[in-house]
């Protein structure tokens, strides 16, 4: 964990120890890069719109050798991702299968942007939870970016390597998510939410003053797992780039709450809510930052509530679980919860005075048991720095 070691020096030692234990030979560097948990803002990303999440005090974290060839090894100490070879030379995208996607894509992105990069030695560690809407998958990308990046003297800027991210999950590993997660880990500050638009990219950190209101963050995994690659997320895309169509404009992000009752008349209902959530989603990401600068985090739970209806019922993208967490955190002194990323799954946020964390988190709990549901993980984040050579 980063919380107490903020050099991060003991946890970059253990990991060169374990690099070379894995590969007999040094490391050249450590590199981190932290998970994400998405204040508010969903599915508005690549619409164009408004997100603002914020980089989290849990990391994933690789050791990297440069190799005179250009063969490619990469090691995980995440249990199940075994170790994968390849030759950068003869490697496609569709060979690329598992988790080594991830790492793989963001060498062959960084080829495609016209940097060569050589051969490499790489192991992972990480305490970012794997599949639970943190964005372990741009964790790692992130912390690969950054070290390749170096390694090869690139020297690219932080918003161009969030886009070597994104673009090794959309076209190596298949996932269709926009640019939220990798600008997280890049762009995160301390303190700070980055406040991101996502069609000309421009981004601002927004303070997030918890601790001086008093105010946790936690997240409760509800261990129900998520898939982007398939199913219910490019289904949403799609019918968004339908909507945005249908409503005569280049991206859901032109349109306002003005719009909204001709939206209602000519799409069907089902296209209508989900054109309806991004609209709406748009303005309370503003919303929410406006007030943040202006009456700091006690002011934004009830748009925290509105986002979480709004994917519940107009987006469609909750689950009896998500929504249980959130009722039962609100119930146990949240101030505003909300399912965060991408849904069907994975975490909610919840708000919670810290006097009251305890009262929550008993609350979420007993919620769980009463249902007879698999125990949800839950715990504190801090809102941290972005990726960093450690
Ligand atoms: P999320 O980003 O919400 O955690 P994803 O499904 O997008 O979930 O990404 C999770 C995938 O990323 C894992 O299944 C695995 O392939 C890869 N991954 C993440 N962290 C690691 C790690 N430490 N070691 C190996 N693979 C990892
Ligand atoms: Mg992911």
């Amino acid at each position: 964990m980063t919380t107490t070691d903020t050099t991060g020096t003991a946890l970059a030692e253990a990991l060169a120890r374990a690099f070379a234990g894995h590969f007999g030979h040094d490391a050249d560097g450590v590199w981190q890069a932290p998970g994400r948990v998405n204040l508010i803002g969903e599915h508005t990303d690549y619409n164009d719109g408004l997100v603002l999440p914020f980089a989290i005090n849990r990391t994933t974290t690789v050791a990297v050798a440069a190799r005179a060839d250009r063969t490619v090894r990469l090691a995980s100490a995440f249990a199940g991702a075994d170790p994968v070879e390849f030759d950068l030379d003869t490697f496609t995208p569709d060979q690329a299968a598992g988790w080594s996607a991830y790492p793989a894509g963001v060498a062959w992105e960084l080829e495609r942007a016209g940097i060569t990069v050589p051969g490499f030695d790489l192991f992972v560690s990480s305490d970012v939870p794997v599949g639970a809407g943190l964005s372990s998958s741009a964790a790692l990308e992130c912390a690969v970016a950054l070290a390749l990046s170096d390694l090869t003297g690139a020297g690219l800027g932080r918003a161009d390597l969030a886009a070597i991210g994104r673009r090794a999950e959309n076209n190596v590993v298949g996932a269709p998510t926009g640019i939220m997660d990798q600008s997280a880990s890049m762009l995160g500050t301390r303190d700070c939410a980055v406040y991101l638009d996502c069609r000309d990219l421009s981004s601002r950190p927004v303070p997030l003053g918890l601790e001086e209101s008093g105010l946790l963050c936690l997240v409760i995994d509800t261990k129900v797992s998520h898939a982007h690659a398939t199913g219910g997320y490019a289904e949403r895309r799609s019918s968004c780039v339908q909507g945005a169509r249908a409503m005569g404009v280049g991206a859901l992000r032109d349109l306002d709450a003005a719009d909204l009752p001709r939206a209602e008349r000519i799409l069907d209902d089902v296209p209508f809510r989900r054109v309806r959530h991004i609209v709406t989603e748009n303005e309370r990401v503003a919303r929410t930052a406006e007030l943040l600068a202006t009456h700091g985090p006690l002011a934004i739970g009830e748009l925290l509530d509105a986002s979480h209806r709004s994917m519940r019922d107009d987006f469609e993208i909750s689950c009896p679980e998500l929504n249980l967490a959130v009722d039962a955190a609100r119930a146990g002194g949240a101030i505003g919860a909300r399912m965060t990323g991408g849904g069907f799954g994975g975490s909610a946020i919840a708000l919670v005075p810290v006097d009251d964390a305890d009262r929550a988190r008993t609350a979420v709990l007993a919620g769980f048991a009463a249902r007879g549901l698999r125990v949800p993980d839950i715990f504190a984040v801090l809102p941290a720095e972005g990726a960093r050579r450690l």
